[in-house]
């Protein structure tokens, strides 16, 4: 019925694609069907269907291309992540890959749009190769009604087909798998790659450089929650940081998970669904995103307990980058739509594996700015054998990755909202406590969540601070619902003049990254970098 609908309206003849079957926007029923009868997936005993992305179960930034042209040759800051490719491949790759999905028995093809906030609305329209990669278009992307079908015009397209590999030498590209942006034609295509993930980051992509340039928004890598006194809260971080784990929250209704812009009137969300982690997801830990894992969601490269259904969460064996996609609305306390208002709370979340950072510090504005534009984390450099060190990763505005624009852009947008509101800003430590990665701990998830939770209602307004040296960051000396000796984290390394070597390590890794943007700040902002000594004995 709704394939007989979808032959009628929806043609791809002006891409070039002329396949015998299209189907149009299906329901997540069908589309889990029809991925279980191509024996492409699994259902789990929750009843999500569970999928393996292929030789791919992560992004491969190095692989995204940006045409370079007219338009974007003196506005995209090309650099390792916006890498430069001319429109001459672009339009061969698309006549290739239109060539390919002509040649499949079936394509599927689904209308979405981006931007809760409708002044900013973009209408996506995605053809897939796969049903699956289909269901998580429809999780991920807002969804238009039926009336809104009716007269729905895509403003962008994305063409993703994992079984067609460029040819590097002939069409530009770095390897078999790519993913290229033309702003020029409105368009993705996403070959060589099954990972759902691209489809995403590449939207993020196309509304970092729409929004700020076009219409005063500034973009975040970020996820946003709001409490019941309207009170909005932001999560900035790198992948890994917690952005998904900490925005849902039992006491305040969820914004999004990862990706926002910020208006003059507050701040919306981009998407229409969350991308969480699974690898070790428990019920007790984090409840709202497992009831999540139900009929309708998709979970990407996990593997049962062997003889059942029941999904491993602690196995590695595919990936540790283990995902579930969900629309916004299988979280409970989900806000539709998904707006709130101009963020109280800004939270910077790093996982620091160097366990140098205090798991709460309060910013000055010019610290605020300063740890912005860094952009730090650390993650554990890998889970093979021997492999302990961990790695310090400088991500610009927490999203390197995904900004086509200069860091700069929106680090002056930030800058200017700072100024003109009241903002708390505060830097979490989601990592390591009690020594680096190998002699300390992760920090438990309930205490970040307590120490989040007092800051949100205000409890460490009135608290007393000290000083941490390094880095000048003002910790409190207590907090509701954590052992205070956790707070600090130089006095909760066994040694303190090993902290004192790693933090100095970490505090010279910090200055030589900015070094970079020292001649575009201010002198009070690189007045906000740490030191390389302890300037407190
Ligand atoms: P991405 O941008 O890749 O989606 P993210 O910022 O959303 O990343 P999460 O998916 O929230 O990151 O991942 C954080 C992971 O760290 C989760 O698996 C979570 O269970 C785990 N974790 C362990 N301890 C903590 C903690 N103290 N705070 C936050 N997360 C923690
Ligand atoms: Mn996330």
């Amino acid at each position: 019925m709704e394939q007989t609908i979808a032959r009628n309206i929806i043609s791809l003849k002006h891409l070039g694609i002329r396949t015998g079957q299209i189907h149009y926007q299906l329901s997540p029923e069908t589309l889990t069907e029809q991925t279980l009868l191509q024996g492409q997936g699994e259902i789990s005993a929750t009843g999500a269907l569970c999928i393996r992305t292929g030789k791919f179960t992560g992004r491969s930034p190095q692989d995204k291309f940006i045409v370079k042209d007219a338009l974007t040759a003196n506005t995209v800051h090309w650099n390792n992540f916006n890498m430069p490719i001319d429109e001459q491949y672009f339009l061969q790759l698309r006549q290739k890959m239109a060539g390919y999905m002509s040649e499949q028995p079936a394509l599927w093809v689904r209308d979405g749009y981006v931007c809760a906030d409708d002044r900013f609305r973009l209408n996506i329209r995605v053809i897939n190769e796969h049903a699956w990669s289909n269901l998580f278009a429809y999780n991920m992307f807002m969804r238009p009604t039926q009336e809104e079908l009716k007269t729905f015009e895509p403003d962008w397209i994305i063409m993703q087909a994992p079984g067609f590999e460029a040819e590097p030498k002939l069409d530009g590209t770095r390897s078999p798998h790519f993913a290229i942006i033309s702003f020029t034609h409105k368009m993705i295509l996403i070959g060589g790659t099954g990972y759902t993930g691209e489809m995403k980051k590449g939207i993020f992509t196309i509304l970092n450089y729409i929004l700020p340039q076009q219409q005063q928004v500034l973009s975040m890598h970020c996820s946003a929650n709001v409490g019941r006194l309207g009170d909005t809260a932001v999560f900035f971080g790198l992948s890994g940081t917690g952005k998904t784990t900490l925005s849902a929250d039992p006491n305040r209704q969820l914004i999004g998970d990862d990706e926002h812009g910020w208006t003059k009137d507050g701040v919306f969300n981009f998407e229409g669904g969350c991308y969480a982690k699974c690898i070790d997801l428990t019920a007790e830990k984090e409840p709202e995103i497992f009831a999540a894992i139900k009929p309708g969601a998709l979970l990407e490269n996990i593997v049962f307990v062997p003889g059942t259904n029941e999904v491993d969460f602690s196995a590695k064996d595919i990936t540790e980058n283990t995902r579930v996609s969900y629309p916004l609305h299988f979280i409970s306390n989900a806000k539709s739509p998904a707006v709130a208002g101009i963020p109280r709370n800004i939270f910077f979340l790093t996982c620091d594996a160097n366990g140098v950072l205090p798991p709460i510090s309060r910013l000055t504005r010019e610290q605020a700015m300063y740890h912005f534009i860094s952009g730090y984390t650390a993650r554990v450099a890998g889970t093979e054998a021997g492999v302990t060190e961990p790695k310090s990763t400088f991500s610009a505005c927490f999203g390197a990755p995904f900004l086509p624009l200069h860091p700069g852009k929106y680090a002056q947008m930030l800058g200017e909202k700072l100024q003109q509101h009241d903002v708390n800003v505060w830097l979490i430590n989601t990592g390591w406590i009690g020594g680096a990665y190998g002699t300390g701990s992760r920090i438990k998830l309930s205490y970040t969540r307590a120490m989040i939770t007092a800051a949100l209602n205000g409890e460490l307004d009135d608290l007393k601070y000290e000083l941490l040296p390094y880095f000048r960051l003002q910790v409190p000396m207590h907090c509701p619902g954590v052992p205070s000796e956790v707070l600090n984290p130089r006095k909760n390394w066994p040694d303190a003049a090993a902290y004192d070597q790693r933090a100095a390590a970490l505090a010279h890794d910090f200055v030589q990254n900015f070094e970079k943007y020292a001649s575009g700040v201010t002198a009070e902002i690189l007045a906000a970098a740490p030191v390389l000594h302890n300037d407190q004995n």
